[in-house]
């Protein structure tokens, strides 16, 4: 790393932790030049991750557009903002664990479903009924019923 006052390119590491748990290296360097002291981040470097929508076209994944997406169906629910964050942080820690660089919205529908079930049926509802646009009742009817099924043969974990 070059020393940023006066180019010398030789300079030296005098301090190496851990910084945001565990995501990022904070290194202190100093240049044996000048004495100029500076910090520098070392941070993994993610793949991209592409998400194929229904009509197959392809976009970059947006932890962000998950968010929103959340937040939408969560309007009105006890359900809090950590929350939300705390599912999309495992959606997408699962998501790059899987190592695929493609990956289906289809998927990520069911990965949310599947944690918001378990969150808050009002939401879980919304989600599915956006993600899967309910064409008729029927449907509609199923998914709640699954739901039932589910809370009957497993209890709600709070
Ligand atoms: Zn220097």
């Amino acid at each position: 790393m070059r020393c940023s006052q006066c180019g010398c390119e030789d300079t030296k590491v005098i301090e190496s932790r851990d910084a945001g748990e565990g995501q990022a290296i904070r290194r202190r360097r100093a240049c044996p030049e000048c004495g100029y002291r500076f910090t520098t981040y070392e941070r993994l470097e993610r793949p991209q991750l592409i998400v194929i929508n229904k009509d197959g076209t392809r976009e970059l994944f947006s932890r962000d557009k998950l968010l929103a997406g959340l937040y939408r169906a969560c309007e009105k629910t006890p359900v809090t903002s950590l929350q939300l964050e705390n599912i999309v942080a495992d959606i997408e820690q699962n998501l790059y664990d899987c190592g695929e660089q493609e990956v289906s919205s289809a998927k990520i529908g069911e990965m949310v479903m599947e944690r918001l079930s378990s969150l808050n049926e009002v939401a879980y509802v919304r989600f599915a009924s956006v993600y899967r646009r309910f064409t008729d009742i029927a449907g509609f009817e199923h998914e709640l019923s699954q739901i039932k099924k589910r809370k009957t043969a497993e209890p709600l974990k709070v």
